[in-house]
């Protein structure tokens, strides 16, 4: 049997071009020496919506956010709204108290690495399916950790203490390791992406690589064991925010929306991920809407949301296997068969990017759009509006822009959650020379079980 293993390190809300501005300067010795120089760095692409906890599981389960029903940080589910407004499903914010839903929401059909392989311990990773209770290694003390950090500022001795847990667990016998530094997310979030403390936060994660690959050889491990290095998702900085829910109600819409989900007789819910990334359902139709009665009913409001500065397009249902991209010069349609995906301008070209002519397979579609400003836009929209809780509308904001700001406290100084390129592209470093293209934090998955299982 293989004695194969894998430890992830993810570092969230890492830009690929900051780690390599660092890595140039010679910041992140660590990191250059044993994943650089001897394994190899990729800049792969995340998934849709490119935030915190959804974008997960693309690594851990080797599915996207919509293949499983978690369609966001925050998601809306129409049918079981009108099944009951207080039903256990209707809606959900893993923000909050309802964080500890997110494993049993998690499709059963898509075991996660942690399931997989027993051996497997967990360091601040928010999806503990499969993880045996004594090796949830952070689970004692986390949320008041987290709540420190998040309204003190505490963010550094986090990853340190995380990093601990991860020398302690080189002692015993594992299959896999998912280890979160959360700090560079954080960091960026509060200060900005590039300020001195975030830096601060990529230098403590390479750090952390140094002693655990000079523990790891001590005892004999390094050879068999695959360390990934990889982010989640970019991040920006936010000049400006659009309170959505306050631009529904200034025009006339009671909105349903976290943490105000009491509203009475709402007309529309607004359900926000990342910052800069929102669903919206009208709560006056059971049933999803589809382009055409959706703008005949509220085509108004939805034309002044497209044109306002904050926005950069949206997605509404075409129909069943095809959406369409919207922004202020017009739109553009995605669809999709047995056969693959195709994109093609109709009244405009939201994305920028050349018609396909015919149906692109996974890959294709991949390679089309990679070095776009919307990478991996096709397949992303594809799997985010198969599932019903994408709502009627999916909104991405402008780079510069975010969607919350009466709700959120401390204020958010960087956003992520976007198609846009500085929010899809993420770093991928190995520590095996394993990597010679660009690839989707998807096929990490298969890649880490390949090794594990000796493949
Ligand atoms: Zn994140």
């Amino acid at each position: 049997m293989s004695k194969n293993k894998s430890i992830f390190y993810l570092i969230d809300g890492a830009r690929p071009d900051v780690l390599k501005t660092l890595l140039d300067a010679g910041e992140l010795p660590n990191i250059k020496k044993y994943m650089v120089d001897e394994g190899c760095f990729q800049k792969g692409t995340t998934c849709f919506p490119s935030t915190t906890g959804p974008a997960y599981l693309p690594f851990l389960t080797g599915k996207f956010p919509g293949d499983h029903d978690i369609t966001g940080i925050r998601w809306f589910d129409k049918k079981e709204y009108f099944k009951g407004r207080w039903g256990r499903n209707a809606m959900r914010s893993y923000c909050g108290y309802e964080a500890k839903y997110f494993n049993e929401d998690m499709n059963e059909a898509y075991p996660s690495l942690m399931e997989i392989y027993p051996k497997s311990f967990n360091i601040y990773n928010m999806i503990t399916k499969g993880v045996k209770e004594e090796n949830d290694l952070t689970k004692e003390g986390k949320s008041k950790l987290y709540f420190n950090a998040h309204f003190k500022h505490t963010h550094h001795i986090v990853d340190k203490l995380g990093h601990k847990h991860l020398l302690a667990a080189l002692d015993k016998e594992f299959n896999f390791i998912f280890a979160v530094f959360p700090s560079i997310d954080w960091d960026s979030h509060t200060y900005h992406y590039e300020d001195e403390k975030t830096i601060e936060a990529y230098r403590i994660a390479d750090r952390s690589l140094g002693e655990v690959v000079e523990k790891l050889k001590a005892t004999g491990q390094y050879q068999e064991t695959l360390i990934i290095m990889a982010s989640d998702h970019g991040l920006t900085s936010t000049h400006t925010h659009l309170d959505l829910g306050r631009f529904f109600k200034k025009n006339g819409y009671r909105v349903l929306e976290y943490p105000s989900i009491w509203t009475l007789f709402p007309k529309v819910s607004v359900f926000i991920s990342g910052n800069s990334f929102a669903t919206l359902s009208f709560l006056d139709k059971k049933k999803l809407y589809m382009k055409e009665e959706l703008f005949s009913k509220h085509g108004e409001v939805l034309i002044k949301l497209v044109k306002n500065d904050a926005i950069d397009f949206i997605i509404v249902r075409k129909d069943d296997k095809a959406v369409l991209v919207i922004n202020e010069d017009g739109e553009a349609e995605i669809c999709w068969s047995d056969e693959g995906i195709a994109y093609k301008s109709i009244t405009a070209n939201p994305f920028r990017i050349a018609d396909t002519y015919k149906y692109l397979d996974e890959q294709e579609s991949f390679d089309h759009c990679f070095d776009s400003d919307y990478p991996d836009a096709l397949l992303q929209c594809r799997q985010l509006f198969e599932s019903p809780r994408s709502g009627d509308v999916a909104v991405s904001a402008n780079i510069g822009y975010d969607l919350r700001d009466f709700w959120e406290i401390p204020e958010h100084k960087g956003s992520h959650g976007s198609l846009h390129k500085d929010h899809m592209h993420v770093p991928i470093l190995m520590n095996k020379p394993m990597l010679d293209k660009p690839l989707r934090t998807r096929d990490l998955f298969d890649l880490i079980r390949n090794h594990i299982d000796g493949k």
